[in-house]
């Protein structure tokens, strides 16, 4: 999709440093980390935030979730949190599908 930042990425046009990779995934570090290791796991295919998820697309959403054990398997890490900020409200501030991948720190609950 046009002028979006994280189709950019995924189509190799800004560049990342990529955790992961195959033909429906992209992993990549956050540039701004918040733990000891962040990663972003998104969909190539543009699907903007968790409302526009249908059962066309979500056999990409699914494939993610095989991927993230995965990631952190090769990453050596057993312990993380998955976090998907959903609309402005919650803090989505790339209108891009994605899920934080976030490990090496403990982390409170509630989230606030
Ligand atoms: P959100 O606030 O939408 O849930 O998360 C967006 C995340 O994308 C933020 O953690 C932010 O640091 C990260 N981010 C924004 N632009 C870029 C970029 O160009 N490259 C990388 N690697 N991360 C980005
Ligand atoms: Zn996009």
């Amino acid at each position: 999709m046009d002028n979006c930042i994280f189709c950019k990425i995924a189509a190799g046009e800004i560049p990342s440093r990529k955790a992961y990779e195959d033909d429906r995934v992209l992993a990549f570090y956050d540039l701004e980390p918040q733990a000891p290791t962040h990663i972003l796991v998104i969909p190539k295919q543009h699907i903007a935030w968790a409302n526009d998820i249908t059962p066309e697309n979500s056999a990409d959403i699914a494939h993610i979730f095989e991927v993230i054990p995965q990631i952190a398997k090769d990453l050596g890490f057993t312990d993380y949190r998955i976090i998907n900020n959903c609309g402005d409200q919650a803090g989505q501030s790339v209108k891009h599908l994605h899920f934080h991948v976030l490990s090496g720190r403990d982390f409170t609950w509630p989230p606030g």
